[in-house]
């Protein structure tokens, strides 16, 4: 056995710039709540093509608050995929409401926009509240057509596209349409753990062009107070002031969370944005390969050619014997993953009434998948060595 390092299936990648800009920011004035913040949702909305950002916690903190800033409530049914994170889920329930879920499409992967239409179409209308789509693996999903079936059923959209900034999709007008752009979906979420594109330890981002969801979010961030003079409902008098309200005076008028990120990992997100494309790029280039190597291979099921506007948060093929290669690539200490386990068949959600056999592609998509190791730093020896392993396996 070769003694290489281990290689993970995602990791994230530090330079010395990034340490840099950490150790100012923990030698400035401020450690949360200041300027490194605005910053990097400004320079972030520019990246994704929004008019707003907002900088939050965690991918999942960003959830829970674009379903709170919807109204999502007890008994709103929310549409999403069995094939995604279970946070992209979860938010629903956080707030009371109803998960259904759809099949996805076994080409792309991705909630398919026919399941979708069919559960709608089969329902009365108002049935259901919005669609949380998932640009899953880095592909991004068509939403213009998503935005078409909104706006027929009246509902909103929220964009999980933690796998995919940078990520495109074509638009029937032939324009590029990049992840979190807010041009179809409501509010876009995406996410800065270490396995994602950029790192921040922990970290959030919700995207949006919706000035009223966008200021609804600010508050929601900070425990739902407000500090604006305009938006008071209590009056001057209450408030101890005499002529204006006093500089102390803020008001709490929505129950809300302390989802605020440091800013520290602000830094660190903004210094990490700086170098994305480049990112993405290699991610291309190391997907391609993949592709080129394994194209002929008689192992593999499923496996599209190398896709425009994928941003390759995830390089998966579909094999027979997955357990097999998984092990096998363990003893190599190549840690590929399997993503993701179908999230009505977690036990949470089987206790709704889920059970085997409600989404036969995604449940047939969960026997085959795996995921090979894909981020930025991965090496080409490195990538030549999982090949050649691969292949070897299945005696290629
Ligand atoms: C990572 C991820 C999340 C949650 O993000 P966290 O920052 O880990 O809370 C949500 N949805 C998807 C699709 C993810 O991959």
């Amino acid at each position: 056995m070769m003694k290489n390092k281990p290689i993970p299936y995602g990791r994230q990648h530090i330079t010395e710039e990034d340490i840099q800009v950490v150790i100012e920011t923990l030698k400035s004035d401020y450690l949360t709540q200041g300027p490194r913040i605005e910053e990097f949702e400004e320079a972030f909305a520019e990246y994704t093509g929004s008019k707003y950002a907002v900088a939050v916690a965690n991918g999942t903190a960003a959830l829970h608050l674009c379903a709170l800033a919807l109204g999502v409530k007890e008994g709103d049914k929310v549409i999403t995929t069995p094939i995604t994170f279970a946070a992209s889920a979860n938010c629903v329930r956080y707030c009371g409401g109803e998960v259904v879920f759809a099949d996805i499409d076994p080409e792309t992967y991705l909630l398919d926009i026919n399941s979708v239409r069919k559960l709608l179409s089969e329902a009365p209308k108002g049935t259901y509240s919005g669609i949380i789509p998932v640009d899953f693996a880095g592909r991004a999903i068509n939403l213009e057509e998503y935005k078409e079936l909104a706006k027929e059923y009246e509902l909103w959209i929220i964009e999980d596209a933690c796998h995919a900034p940078g990520g495109f999709f074509t638009d029937s007008q032939n324009e590029k349409q990049l992840c979190g752009n807010g041009k179809f979906a409501d509010l876009a979420i995406f996410s800065f753990h270490p396995v994602k594109h950029i790192a921040s330890g922990e970290g959030g981002m919700i995207t949006t062009n919706d000035e009223v969801l966008y200021n609804k979010l600010l508050q929601l961030r900070t425990h739902g107070i407000v500090k604006n003079d305009d938006l008071y409902e209590n009056s001057i008098e209450f408030a101890g002031g005499e002529d204006n309200y006093p500089g102390w005076y803020m008001e709490m008028q929505d129950l809300g969370y302390n989802y605020r990120i440091t800013d520290f990992q602000a830094a660190l997100g903004s210094s990490q944005l700086k170098r994305a494309d480049k990112g993405l790029i290699r991610r291309r280039e190391i997907a391609q390969k993949y592709f080129n190597e394994f194209q002929n291979g008689k192992f593999i099921k499923g496996q599209s050619g190398v896709v425009e506007g994928h941003a390759y948060h995830l390089y998966i093929i579909e094999v027979e014997n997955r357990l097999g290669l998984y092990n096998y690539l363990r003893e190599n200490k190549i840690f590929a993953q399997v993503h993701y386990i179908p999230c009505h068949l977690m036990p949470y959600y089987r206790s709704f009434g889920w059970k085997e056999g409600n989404f036969p592609k995604a449940e047939n998509y969960y026997r085959h998948c795996i995921s090979l190791p894909m981020f930025p730093t991965l090496t080409t020896e490195e990538q030549e060595f999982i090949i050649s392993k691969v292949k070897s396996f299945y005696g290629e």
